[in-house]
């Protein structure tokens, strides 16, 4: 059995739904289909959950909202219109969302949640409905009746681990599952969303409920990219990379997949296969639990900007018992989390996302850890962008490090920071903000072009 999800642009349109009709009855193994919310059709479309979420601000600022429910309904009707459907279908999604407008009890979050839902919920409706008129046994499945059950935390649930082994009741249903993605529901009964873009996540927790051999996440790229293609045209696609290999690719440039998503299906030892709605036929990205590192070291580089640093100097440090802890504290107390810490004999950078500062914390901050440390020198960088070069085979492979610095040399590129842990897996660069490109470019030049390995 294997769980099949689609992204929003897969399902923008009625040609696109179209497309998933054929791909997944391809493939009798193709019985659980989640879906995403309709999404956009052209570069400067709204998604319908971008919609909802004006909709429901709207209402909340106590204004009438009807403009932007009749944007969401439309864009169904246009879906409909496009698959011929009756417009029964197209009532029943206005009558759903016009109670869900009128459902609000002020609670601000739960309303929100339950109206991004709705992009997704009446997106499953209506392919079910497509699929049935097209004579194919499909039967839409919501998530409180198949048992997905999560934390009641609005915009953020996480999965309760009880919802797998209800979940694998699905298997014993005839016919082909059409699935809402991005909502489960709290133990109260209450709709909560998983963070935006979580209709991966969905698939990812049914492919581990019901323990399917392969998990096919349809999207609207071919594979997965050696690198940023906003950086490089034409960037090498990878076929294979391992879980670990994913999650450190992360950072920017890497968007195709959820990260939170990879778990579930990572604890199953589920493969994901990351595939092209518009081009079904190419074999896209697998995700696996081993691979065999036969390309080089190198499997893809990921960067991102928007990263500081905060730099802490104090002699003796390595002698200090607990400085690390305390340190540590400073960051939890202000609610901060950190992506990389490297360190020195008597010094310890700590590198955190930005836009979680803003001048007065940052002041509070840095009193603090001058204050409780006792630290000789405390000081932030700001505008740094991180490089990430991934690779399982970087374990084996002697001069990685030293290829990757002398192609930034070489491209005149100051390196502020270095930094890898004993995994091997990946070897991060911290370098100023404006030559984060540069430097993208100059290692791509070196681990997949000019050096074939
Ligand atoms: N529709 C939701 C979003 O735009 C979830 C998803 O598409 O995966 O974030």
């Amino acid at each position: 059995m294997k769980v099949v999800k689609f992204g929003g642009t897969s399902l923008a349109s009625g040609k696109q739904i179209q497309k998933v009709l054929s791909i997944v009855i391809s493939d009798p193994k193709r019985k659980i289909v989640v879906v995403s919310a309709p999404g956009k059709r052209f570069a400067d479309d709204t998604k319908v959950t971008d919609l909802l979420i004006a909709c429901a601000r709207k209402k909340l600022r106590g204004e009438d909202a009807t403009d932007w429910l009749e944007a969401v309904v439309e864009r169904f009707a246009s879906i409909a219109m496009d698959l011929e459907m009756s417009n029964d279908i197209v009532k029943e999604i206005r009558a759903d969302l016009e109670e869900r407008l009128r459902g609000y009890k002020g609670d601000p979050e739960r309303f929100l949640d339950h109206m991004k839902a709705a992009g997704e919920d009446n997106n499953a409706k209506l392919i079910a409905a497509y699929f049935q008129e097209r004579g194919i046994e499909a039967r839409y499945v919501s998530p409180k009746e198949a048992g997905l059950i999560v934390t009641d935390e609005p915009g953020n649930a996480r999965v309760l681990p009880e919802s797998y082994k209800r979940l694998y009741s699905l298997r014993e249903q005839s016919g082909i599952i059409i699935f809402p993605g991005f909502f489960g529901f709290s133990k109260n009964g209450d709709v909560v969303t998983f963070s935006r873009g979580g209709s991966d996540i969905t698939g990812s927790i049914l492919a581990n409920g019901v323990k399917a051999e392969l998990y096919e996440n349809f999207t609207d790229v071919d594979a997965v990219y050696a690198v940023n293609p906003t950086f490089v045209s034409h960037p090498t696609e990878i076929q294979e990379l391992t879980y670990r290999e994913m999650r450190e690719l992360s950072y920017a440039g890497f968007s195709v997949f959820h990260d939170e998503a990879l778990i579930p299906a990572f604890r199953a030892g589920i493969p994901v296969n990351i595939k092209n709605t518009n081009n079904p036929s190419a074999p896209g990205t697998k995700i696996v639990n081993e691979r065999e590192t036969k390309n080089g070291p190198v499997v893809g580089i990921a960067s991102d900007e928007g990263f500081c640093s905060i730099y802490i100097q104090k002699y003796l440090m390595n002698k200090e018992i607990g400085f690390g802890r305390k340190l540590l504290q400073i960051l939890e107390d202000f609610g901060l989390s950190y992506e990389h810490i490297p360190s020195g004999i008597d010094d310890v950078t700590v590198i955190l996302r930005e836009n979680q500062l803003n001048q007065e914390l940052e002041q509070a901050i840095l009193h603090q850890i001058k204050e409780k440390l006792d630290a000789d020198e405390v000081k932030i960088q700001h505008r740094l962008a991180l490089i990430m070069l991934v690779g399982e085979g970087m374990r084996r492979n002697i001069g990685t490090t030293a290829r990757a610095a002398s192609a930034l040399a070489k491209a005149g590129v100051n390196i502020e920071m270095v930094n890898q842990g004993s995994s091997e897996v990946s070897m991060m660069f911290a370098v100023k903000e404006e030559v984060e490109r540069r430097a993208v470019q100059a290692l791509y030049e070196e681990f997949f072009v000019s050096v074939p390995v």
